[in-house]
């Protein structure tokens, strides 16, 4: 029923869009690894079922982190983080292949380097190393009804100290995968003195079991083989083992390693891109017209090309970003912004390109092309919005006034 979408091993001929040159040996070994667990355990027609039933694939998700591709190079008991330009290798495969998952680990990847530079041995050996292992997994809890963009501000979450221990009230929305998480990274603030922009917020690991929790799964357009939810904290009691890091400075943390989550989100989107422009190239080759394929008319073939050149931009700018974030350069902050903006871009771009490529295919359940059309919509506006990140390369890398 479904057209093919990525699988390295049954590359058209002429088709180079998944051919990476830019691979250092590591990157190839990895990229080849996540092709063939996709090949072996995630078909198309699996990845439609798990979309339409909106259903999380634990199978999968054990079999990556036996395959080591949670992990990755981390060092879990040392705190040192995997390498940012292996992250980006797995996830753009993901993308490509099984979206959700990708989205899943961008959560995972973040809630390990969180838990790497500011957890506790204890943290690090009951929650971490199963994170690592594929054993457990976390949410990131942050975005709030009132507003995700200006969160520290609209932030109502919050902790209160009582004995040697701290009552948590409020309520976190569009939290991925808190249904089938152990635990989540809560952010609540927990001084009204130091009410700033960023201070006076704390960092919480909460195990989402705990009295007290009750998590609602959302009805979103996209992303389906993830749960997308909204948790309720109702005089949840905590003690204070759960805080993660320094109290009163969790935000600033979080900013701290929000680098890396744009560069995995722009990893992401550039894996739904090239899925989708697979996908919209094959159906192209296939499909008659006037007695020939549809794909030799011009007007079509210069939609498919924008794509490739979009593909193949966004990519030069993602690993630019993640070198630069490796070698600890500064400016691997706006770069991986302008990574972000253009994978997101191409996502959207390329997903319409392929919608109006099939026609009335395009619209069918029983292609791929409508899910990834669905699915690009998320790193448009996550985790941070590309008005935002506009925002933010205007102030970092034109030296423009900050716009906000
Ligand atoms: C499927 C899904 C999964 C998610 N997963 C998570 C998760 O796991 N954890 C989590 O914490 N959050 C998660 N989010 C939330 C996500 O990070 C937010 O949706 C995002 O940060 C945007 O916030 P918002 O939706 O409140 O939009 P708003 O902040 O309300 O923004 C609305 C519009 O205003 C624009 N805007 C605001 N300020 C400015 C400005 N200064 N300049 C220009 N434009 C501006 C924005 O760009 C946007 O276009 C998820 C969301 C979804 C839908």
């Amino acid at each position: 029923m479904q057209s093919g979408t990525v699988r390295g091993q049954d590359r058209p001929a002429g088709w180079h869009v998944e051919a990476v040159t830019t691979d250092s040996p590591d990157q190839a070994e990895i990229r080849e690894l996540t092709r063939s667990i996709l090949a072996d355990r995630a078909p198309d027609d699996r990845v439609a079922r798990l979309d339409e039933s909106e259903t999380f694939d634990e199978e999968f998700y054990r079999h990556l982190g036996a395959a080591g591709l949670i992990g990755l190079d981390a060092d879990p008991a040392a705190g040192a983080d995997a390498d940012p330009r292996h992250e980006i290798v797995v996830l753009e495969e993901l993308g490509a292949g099984h979206t959700s998952m990708a989205v899943c680990l961008v959560v995972q990847y973040m809630a390990l380097r969180l838990l790497s530079h500011y957890g506790g041995d204890d943290q690090r050996k009951r929650v971490l190393v199963p994170l690592a292992e594929g054993r457990g997994r976390a949410a990131f809890a942050l975005s709030e009804e009132d507003g995700g963009t200006d969160i520290a501000r609209a932030m109502r979450t919050k902790a209160v100290r009582d004995g040697a221990g701290w009552v948590l009230t409020g309520r976190k929305t569009w939290i991925s995968g808190a249904a089938t998480a152990g635990h989540a990274i809560v952010l609540a603030r927990t001084s009204e003195e130091i009410r700033s922009a960023i201070d006076g917020i704390t960092m919480f690991l909460v195990p989402l079991d705990a009295d007290g929790i009750s998590v609602r799964v959302l009805d979103t357009a996209g992303i389906h083989g993830l749960d997308t939810c909204e948790v309720t904290f109702d005089d949840v009691r905590l003690d204070d083992s759960t805080v993660l890091g320094e109290a009163g400075a969790g935000f600033r943390q979080v900013i701290g390693t929000l680098n890396g989550e744009r560069l995995n989100a722009a990893a992401v989107a550039l894996g739904i891109a090239r899925g989708a422009l697979r996908s919209a190239i094959e159906y192209a080759s296939q499909r008659q017209a006037f007695g020939r394929s549809i794909g030799s008319f011009q007007a079509l073939q210069h939609g498919l090309v924008d794509g490739a050149v979009q593909v193949e931009s966004a990519r030069g700018l993602l690993t630019r970003a993640a070198e630069a974030a490796h070698a600890g350069d500064g400016r691997s902050e706006a770069l991986s912004a302008m990574a972000k903006v253009a994978a997101a871009d191409a996502a959207t771009d390329i997903t319409d390109t392929g919608m109006r490529v099939m026609g009335g295919a395009g619209y069918s359940r029983e292609y791929p092309m409508q899910r990834y059309f669905r699915d690009a919509r998320l790193y448009t506006f996550a985790p941070l919005t590309n008005e935002m990140l506009r925002n933010f390369i205007g102030e970092r890398w034109l030296g423009l006034p900050r716009s906000y």
